[in-house]
């Protein structure tokens, strides 16, 4: 039996104590519970091609084979917590911002902490957001993701001396405007990003290529992601706490036009789980409980 508890706006699920392994799974933009004072004025059918729909589900045999599952239940086109606090774009807000800003290219690119753009050149809003508007998006839902996970993290590493993170996303198959690597690019099945082997030992990256190609997919190394914000805080090499992110070709489970799970659904969530299955004998290997 596993355990599942649901702060507002964040899924949690964890396995008893004695089956747990230190391996967690972080699925931070698969949620679709659009909050009430969104107010986007963009059609919903757009802005949910920012969600990573269904990534939480794809993952969703973690708790099974002792490891802990977050993922986020608010959209990320709402607040992003895969982007630092500072990655504000000073355009979207009526106000100045009162604490330091330091947008990087992803804002520049309409898609920052609060995203501007829904897909290239068609903006999320058709007003300005109010600065006290935005720190609530920050203190109820970002700061909630952020210190679920990190508590999580923090109590594996105490427990097994280290602790394994796996950052889940999608991404459309072909690329749009918004994309670093131009419009019209066809994606790989799967690319492992870990900030140029920066943010987790490059045994991790390479146990999670082998297995892929064995399964017969085509997965790409930091080419064109290379991990953002939550593998970049969770990563630490030196202090045995690694992270990787994985995105998943969107065409290999859904229909991008309807949001339906497509045929393949299923071998892709199997071959998934048994990814995860893999990965917790991995950590359960380098574990040092103590
Ligand atoms: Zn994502």
């Amino acid at each position: 039996m596993t355990t599942t508890h649901r702060i507002p706006g964040v899924l949690f699920r964890t396995s008893p104590r004695e089956a747990e392994v230190p391996l967690v799974f972080d699925s931070p933009h698969s949620g679709t519970d659009y909050p009430g004072d969104f107010d986007h004025t963009c059609p919903r059918h757009v802005i949910r091609t920012a969600e990573d729909t269904y990534v939480d589900e794809l993952y969703a045999a973690a708790p099974a084979h002792g490891a802990t599952l977050i993922g986020a239940l608010f959209p990320r086109s709402y607040i992003d917590t895969n982007r630092h606090l500072a990655d504000i774009d000073q355009a979207l807000l009526e106000e100045p911002w009162p604490h330091p800003l330091n947008p990087g290219v992803k804002t520049k690119m309409g898609m920052g902490l609060i995203r501007r753009l829904a897909v290239p050149k068609l903006p999320v809003y058709s007003r300005k957001l109010g600065v006290a508007e935005v720190q609530a998006r920050i203190d109820k839902y970002y700061h909630a993701y952020h210190s679920e996970l990190a508590g999580a993290a923090d109590r594996l590493h105490a427990r097994f001396g280290g602790v394994w993170h796996v950052n889940c996303h999608s991404m459309k198959s072909v690329s749009n405007g918004m994309a670093a690597e131009g419009p019209g690019v066809p994606r790989a099945d799967f690319v492992l990003g870990d900030r140029d082997g920066t943010t987790c030992a490059s045994e991790l990256t390479k146990f999670v290529e082998t297995f892929l190609v064995q399964r017969g997919y085509d997965v790409r190394i930091n080419d064109p992601y290379k991990g953002v914000e939550l593998v970049r805080r969770h990563g630490r090499p030196s202090e045995n706490r690694h992270s990787l992110q994985i995105e998943v070709n969107r065409r290999l489970y859904m229909d991008e036009k309807s949001f339906e799970r497509n045929a393949n659904f299923p071998r892709l969530k199997a071959d998934l789980d048994a990814l995860v299955a893999a990965l917790a004998g991995f950590a359960r290997e380098r574990a040092a409980p103590r």
